[in-house]
C-alpha cells in the first residue's frame, strides 16, 4: 500500500466541479485584484468562526505581520511565545524588530505553558503570542487573564487551528488579533498562500485592511507603512467553496484522530492529548516514539510517510542564536522535538488505511 500524507488530490477531485467552476468564474470577470468573492469570504469566515471582522490576507505569515504591525509592535518591545512552533511565529516578532522571548511549553499539549508566562513578563512586554499547534487552542482562559492582569495584548497564531475551540469558542475569537493560514496542507487550505486575521476590534480591523494595501486610507494616499498583503480572487474563489463542507472534514479529521488513538492506545507511545475544554483541528496527529528515526524508516519502506513538526526548537535555530539561547534552555520543547513524529492525517484516510498504519506499531 501507498499512503498519500495529505490527500490534496483526492479533495480537489471531491470538489472539482464546483472548484473549477469557481476559477472559471474570476478568470471570465478578470477579477483578479480584491475582487468580490473577497468580500464573500470575508462574511464567510466572520459566519464561521463567530469573530466580528475576518481580513483575508496573503498568507499565514504575513497574517502575523498584520497583526502585530496594528499593534504597533516595534523594536525594543518583548513579545512572549512558544520555541516549539514553526519558525514563522518568532520570525515575524524579529523581523519587526521586536525580540521573541521564549517560554517553554505544557508537556501534554505541546502548548506555551501559562504558569511559566508571568516570570518572563518585563516592562518591555506587550504581547503574547501563543500558538495552537497541531490544531488545538492553548490555555486561552488563563493567558487572556494574565494578559489582562498586566495590560498586555494577545494575538494568536492559528495558522493549524481554523475552526478548532477553546471553551467552545473558535480560536479565532479569543485573543485580541486571531490569525489564520489557508496554506495548501493546513486544514483549510487554498491552491496557494492565503491567509485571515480576525478582531472584534473596529479600529484595529480598519488599520489592519489599511496595512494590507500599503498602509493606504484612500487610493495613493497612504496613512501607516504597510505591506502588500491582499489575498488573490482566485484564492477566495476556492476557499469560498471549500469552507461550505468545512464543517465535515472537520469531523472527518476528528474521526480518523479518534480511530488512530483507539487503536494505538495499546502501544508503546505518547498520544496527542486534547483538553476536555478544547477541541483540535487536527492539522497534525503526532505520536513520541523514542527511536524515532528507525520507526520513520520502517514506515517509510511500508508506503506510510511521516514527518517531524518540528525537530530543532526555535531557541536554538541559527538565526536566532544572537538572542543568546542554550541548549538546555527549553528542556520540553527540546525532548518533544526529539520524539515528535506525525503521521497521515486528512479528512479521507480509509479505515484500511488506518489498519495498515496501525498494523507497523
Ligand atoms: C504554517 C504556519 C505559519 C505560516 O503560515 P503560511 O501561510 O505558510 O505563511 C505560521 N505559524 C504556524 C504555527 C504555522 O504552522
Amino acid at each position: 500500500m501507498k499512503i498519500d500524507f495529505a490527500k490534496l488530490q483526492d479533495q480537489y477531485q471531491l470538489y472539482k466541479t464546483e472548484i473549477d467552476e469557481a476559477i472559471q468564474a474570476v478568470l471570465n470577470k478578470s477579477n483578479y485584484i480584491m475582487g468580490e468573492e473577497i468580500t464573500q469570504l470575508e462574511e464567510s469566515l466572520q459566519e464561521f468562526t463567530k469573530a466580528k471582522f475576518a481580513i483575508s490576507c496573503s498568507s499565514g505569515t504575513d497574517a502575523l505581520l498584520l497583526a502585530m504591525m496594528a499593534l504597533d509592535i516595534k523594536p525594543g518591545d518583548e513579545i512572549i511565545t512558544t520555541p516549539f512552533t514553526f519558525i514563522a511565529t518568532a520570525e515575524t516578532i524579529a523581523f519587526l524588530g521586536a525580540t521573541p522571548v521564549f517560554v517553554d511549553i505544557d508537556e501534554k499539549t505541546y502548548n506555551l505553558d501559562a504558569s511559566l508566562i508571568e516570570e518572563k513578563i518585563t516592562s518591555k512586554t506587550k504581547a503574547i503570542i501563543p500558538v495552537s499547534i497541531y490544531g488545538q487552542p492553548a490555555d486561552m482562559q488563563k493567558i487572556q487573564d494574565i494578559a489582562n492582569k498586566h495590560n498586555l495584548k494577545v494575538i494568536i497564531d492559528g495558522a493549524q487551528s481554523f475552526g478548532s475551540t477553546f471553551n467552545n469558542i473558535t480560536d479565532s475569537v479569543w485573543g485580541d488579533i486571531s490569525t489564520t493560514s489557508f496554506f495548501p496542507a493546513k486544514p483549510l487550505g487554498c491552491f496557494g498562500d492565503g491567509g485571515a486575521v480576525f478582531t472584534a476590534n473596529e479600529e484595529l480591523a480598519e488599520k489592519m485592511k489599511s496595512l494590507r494595501v500599503h498602509g493606504q486610507s484612500k487610493r495613493y494616499h497612504h496613512k501607516y507603512i504597510g505591506m502588500g498583503g491582499r489575498l488573490d480572487t482566485i484564492q477566495a474563489a476556492i476557499l469560498n467553496v471549500k469552507l461550505k463542507y468545512y464543517e465535515k472534514d472537520l469531523a472527518l479529521r476528528q474521526e480518523v484522530a479518534s480511530k488512530y488513538t483507539k487503536s494505538l492506545a495499546r502501544k508503546d507511545l505518547v498520544l496527542p492529548y486534547v483538553d476536555k475544554k478544547a477541541t483540535s483541528a487536527w492539522a497534525q496527529y503526532s505520536v513520541r516514539v523514542k527511536n524515532r528515526d528507525s520507526v520513520q524508516e520502517k514506515l517509510k519502506e511500508a508506503g506510510i510517510p511521516t514527518a517531524v513538526h518540528y525537530p530543532k526548537p526555535l531557541h536554538i535555530q541559527e538565526c536566532f542564536e544572537y538572542l543568546g539561547y542554550k541548549k538546555g534552555g527549553f528542556p520540553i520543547s527540546e525532548i518533544v522535538s526529539e520524539e515528535i513524529m506525525s503521521l497521515p492525517m486528512n479528512p479521507y484516510l480509509t479505515d484500511e488505511e488506518i489498519e495498515y498504519i496501525i498494523g507497523y506499531f
